[in-house]
């Protein structure tokens, strides 16, 4: 399986202090869980975007996305790329404040918009816990420094909701989704703000390993065509 990891990287150069908690960056980091001997990883970050190509994405089976601060400096045709590599059967796993990417935006078709605030301490709850994803994690999982992300969060239905979120402060948050595109699978997943530690928790690590196996594609990559199709009777 190849993985194709993007972290937009502008955090890092503005906060070094990430390297403690996500040495390489959260790219970096990423990939040093994800990576297995049967499964190998490639990272791009704003600064190496035009890496992105078609033939690229055609080897990719599975991309991740994190971004945050430089989602309109993701060129459209990237996302057009993208877009039509999902389509395809690429599957997607966008992490945390890539609920504002264009790319989930223009899968989702609305605006993902959501409330949101730092410093809260939250406590996640597998509620479908026979979905591959939940394999092997446990009921609940505390983390005790998250940013709060709330409901409403404006997204099309759901196919599986997987994660919930509860906040200290009140909040609930659909934090773990799955939809199909095309043939692409897409999970959105909401730990993982840029100054906490969640990706360092193996239960974290586990769902984000878990994600990573289920969005593969099951057979080989393929348009969808409009096709005239001849009578087989
Ligand atoms: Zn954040």
């Amino acid at each position: 399986m190849k993985v194709l990891i993007y972290n937009e990287g502008v955090h890092e150069k503005e906060n070094p202090e990430i390297f403690d908690t996500y040495p390489g960056g959260i790219h970096g980091y990423l990939k040093s869980f994800i990576e297995t001997e049967d499964i190998t990883v490639e990272t791009v970050t704003l600064e190496t975007i035009d890496k992105i190509n078609d033939s690229l994405l055609e080897e990719t089976d599975v991309l991740i996305w994190w971004g945050h601060k430089a989602h309109n400096d993701v060129k459209d045709e990237t996302v057009e790329l993208i877009h039509k590599h999902i389509l395809k059967g690429m599957g997607l796993v966008a992490l945390h404040s890539a609920h504002h990417s264009k790319i989930f935006k223009k899968l989702m078709g609305t605006t993902c918009n959501l409330k949101w605030r730092h410093d809260a301490r939250e406590r996640l709850w597998v509620i479908n816990p026979y979905h591959p994803i939940a394999k092997d994690v446990p009921e609940t999982i505390l983390l005790e420094e998250e940013e709060m992300y709330g409901e409403m969060f404006d997204i099309p239905q759901p196919d599986e909701v997987i994660f919930l979120g509860w906040f200290n402060s009140g909040e609930v948050f659909r934090s773990g989704c799955t939809w199909q595109r095309g043939y692409g699978k897409i999970f959105y997943f909401q730990p993982g703000h840029e100054t906490f530690s969640a990706f360092t928790k193996p239960e974290i690590q586990t769902i984000i390993k878990n994600a990573v196996n289920w969005a593969c594609p099951i057979r080989n990559k393929k348009e969808i065509i409009c096709e005239n199709f001849k009578g087989l009777e």
